[in-house]
């Protein structure tokens, strides 16, 4: 039976659909997240309309999850796709286009939780407009970023000055980890009000399968030393650390080490081009024989391939949050990350992992081969992060906590907003 009927909400995710197929360019976590809120939200009784930009023409305008929760695409500039550098340009027409859509159904939003900068100023904007709560996620920050990488995009500047605006004006913006929450008041402003909800997995989803049972249907036979990466191809992921650091393992020359980079990828663009970058990488190292790149792991098959894993790495320069370890540990598979932002809160080094710093191929190496080389330890580690994701990560425990902010900001605001004329019909 379904709860109480609450509000009718919107999530925005401008760049980031909820209803793509997710792994490969510029469809990762963000997607992820806001899906599986949507969900979850619904499923405590929220009416979800979830909004992002219609990036294909092929896409349908609506997609309904089920009863409570769907996927709103707005047609913004041509209905091709555009890199999120790219986008901001085209928010004034998002903004329109979302106007005539509540115009058509005749009510206004009360709520809206906005992810991702861009979508943040479609909020601040509609705030200017209409009387709003809004809430907003960030999943990724410029001061961070920017700080990481050389080749600077000219939206830069305006990125980050959008940024400090919305964490001094909005409602609330949630931060995914206490390191989130730390760069955001040393690098972004000491104004506004923060709350830490990390982000969540889906528990019965991973951790259901035995390894065994994964590698049989893989085909991968009992006596390999798999490593598995999962996620985009973007340099920031730090694939080329990983590779490095598999040619400097002490095991490189065991016949049966496997590793297995899995993410997708098109020919030509970003993504594909850091997937040629890491192959040729990986022939340089002489590591092609034991060097598979399965595309895409998509819902049916991404469960088998973090079980079959001796250990996942997360080899990011930097990461919010990262879904990757928690998704890992869910299926009782040990993680090497990097020790940087949101992977310090989700693997416990020495208890769920180990967290090595940054670019350090030779510390990937040495925090791998101690995992391989102890089969008992491997599994104790599995089990910690399988009970510390039932313990703090599902995304039931993600709604709940957003239900009691959107319904406290609610109840302060009602009033004021109530006494505002709603469009008419
Ligand atoms: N993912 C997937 N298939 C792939 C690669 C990645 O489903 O082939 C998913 C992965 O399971 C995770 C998300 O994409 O849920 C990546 O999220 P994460 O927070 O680790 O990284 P982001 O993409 O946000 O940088």
């Amino acid at each position: 039976m379904l709860p109480t009927r609450k509000h009718r909400i919107a999530l925005i995710s401008v760049d980031g659909d909820p209803a793509a197929e997710i792994g490969q360019e510029e469809a990762g976590g963000q997607n992820v997240y806001v899906r599986q809120v949507g969900y979850a939200l619904a499923e405590q009784g929220w009416q979800v309309d979830m909004f992002t930009r219609q990036s294909s023409p092929e896409q349908a305008t609506i997609v309904q999850h089920g009863p409570l929760c769907r996927t709103i695409r707005l047609k913004t500039g041509s209905t091709e796709f555009i890199g999120r550098d790219h986008l901001f340009e085209h928010l004034p027409e998002f903004i329109a286009e979302f106007q005539t859509f509540q115009r058509e159904q005749g009510f206004q939003y009360r709520l809206i939780h906005t992810n991702y900068w861009l979508s943040s100023w479609v909020g601040m904007e509609l705030k200017k407009q209409q009387p709003l709560i809004q809430l907003h996620t960030y999943h990724s920050l410029g001061t961070v970023k920017y700080s990481a990488i050389s080749d600077i995009p000219a939206i830069a500047s305006k990125r980050i000055a959008v940024e400090k605006a919305c964490l001094e004006t909005v409602d609330r913006v949630v931060a995914t980890s206490p390191q989130e929450q730390q760069h955001m008041r040393r690098l972004v402003s000491t104004k506004g009000k923060i709350e830490v909800i990390p982000c969540g997995t889906d528990v019965d989803k991973f951790g259901l399968i035995q390894r065994s049972a994964a590698r049989q249907e893989l085909g991968i036979a009992p006596d390999v030393k798999m490593i598995l990466y999962v996620g985009r191809f973007d340099q920031r992921k730090g694939i080329e650390t990983l590779v490095r650091a598999v040619a400097k393992s002490s095991l490189r020359d065991h016949a049966n080490l496997q590793l297995v980079i899995g993410g997708g990828y098109r020919p030509g663009h970003s993504d594909g081009i850091e997937r040629d970058r890491i192959a040729s990488i990986v022939a340089e190292l002489g590591l092609q024989d034991c060097t598979t790149f399965p595309g895409r792991l998509d819902e049916a098959v991404i469960p088998s391939y973090y079980a079959a894993a001796d250990v996942c790495v997360v080899p990011s320069h930097y990461e919010p949050f990262g879904l990757v370890a928690i998704e890992a540990m869910a299926s009782q598979t040990p993680v090497v990350a990097s020790d940087v932002g949101g992977l310090q809160f989700t693997v416990v080094p020495e208890v769920t992992g180990l967290l090595v710093p940054p670019k350090d191929e030779v510390a990937f190496a040495t925090a791998i081969d101690r995992i391989l080389l102890n089969p008992n330890w491997r599994d104790q580690l599995g089990e910690a992060g399988r009970q510390r994701v039932e313990i703090a990560f599902s995304w039931y425990s993600v709604a709940s906590r957003l239900t009691q902010i959107y319904t406290h900001l609610l109840a302060q605001t009602m009033p004021s907003i109530e006494s505002k004329p709603q469009i008419a019909a």
